[in-house]
């Protein structure tokens, strides 16, 4: 069981900004930027590669939640990421599908 479905199950808490049937999104508790929000799918999928056909649905709506997020974050003006880490190289360390919502500064790229 990861950390995010504790989230998910409410055993440990979490600074929530959007919550649906299907997703659900909060404040990364080590921030990179001055909006950095989680949003996953409550159902657990290990990342993106891990994701099918089934998975189609529930995969957008994770990414309009996202972009919602920075919308009602007021990041829309200046910009934002989205970024899902994928496996060791990708940086992973939480293995529950998950999209990165970061603004609020000017972002470098490319990434480290
Ligand atoms: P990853 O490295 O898998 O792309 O991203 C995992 C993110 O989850 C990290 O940015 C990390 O700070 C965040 N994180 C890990 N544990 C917790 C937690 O218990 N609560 C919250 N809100 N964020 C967490």
């Amino acid at each position: 069981m990861t950390i995010f479905q504790k989230i998910i199950d409410g055993e440990i808490p979490a600074d929530k900004v959007y919550e649906d049937d299907d997703v659900l999104a909060f404040r990364d508790i080590n921030a990179q930027a001055p909006t950095h929000v989680l949003v996953i799918p409550k159902r657990p999928i290990t990342s993106i590669a891990h994701a099918t056909d089934e998975d189609q649905a529930l995969i957008g709506k994770v990414m309009l939640a996202a972009a919602q997020v920075a919308r009602d974050a007021g990041l829309e003006a200046d910009g934002y990421r989205l970024v899902t880490n994928v496996g060791r190289d990708g940086g992973q360390s939480v293995f529950h599908l998950h999209i990165h919502v970061l603004g609020g500064r000017r972002l470098g790229w490319p990434p480290g």
